[in-house]
């Protein structure tokens, strides 16, 4: 048998070696220290005692594991890394009204001669309803991003 293969054998299981290991034991002085080692270890494992832990540990841990879990549950929805960017993104809403508005008037002007007035609503609104619902989905998706970056900002060590 192997030495490396039998002193893992012996690693594994200590107590009751077979006929077979004993044999290689007789002779071979490195396994024998080998299982000596292992032994003297396995004793000293068995009768070292871990120290209690003192009532002031226990305490000053669980205060500060309860800290930290108190901190991250009161994290609002709406923190400042939030309503700054929204605040900063509303001021294009007035911009993209007006040109929307300066778009209508066009298309009334210049068209209003050679198409119907229904087919100059129809087409109104729907540039209204396709501008409305890029602004919405815009402004839907800014807490996404944000909270994106400060998942990608708290992972950065
Ligand atoms: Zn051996």
């Amino acid at each position: 048998m192997n030495c490396r293969i039998l002193q893992r054998r012996l690693e594994n299981d200590l107590g009751s070696p077979s006929p077979e290991v004993f044999e290689h034991l007789a002779g071979c002085p490195d396994c024998t220290a080998h299982r000596a080692l292992l032994k003297n270890l396995r004793a000293e494992a068995q009768a070292a005692e871990s120290p209690p832990l003192s009532r002031e540990l226990l305490a000053r841990v669980e205060n500060r594991a309860l800290a930290a879990l108190h901190t991250t549950e009161l994290r609002r929805p709406f923190r400042r890394e939030l309503w700054v960017p929204l605040a900063v993104a509303l001021f294009a809403l007035p911009i993209a009204m007006a040109q929307g508005w300066l778009w209508l008037q066009g298309l009334f002007l210049v068209l209003e001669a050679w198409l119907p007035i229904p087919i100059l609503t129809g087409i109104s609104i729907f540039y209204i309803a396709s501008l409305g619902l890029t602004l919405g989905a815009l402004y839907a998706l800014l807490p996404f991003a944000v909270s994106y970056a400060n998942r990608v900002e708290t992972e950065v060590p």
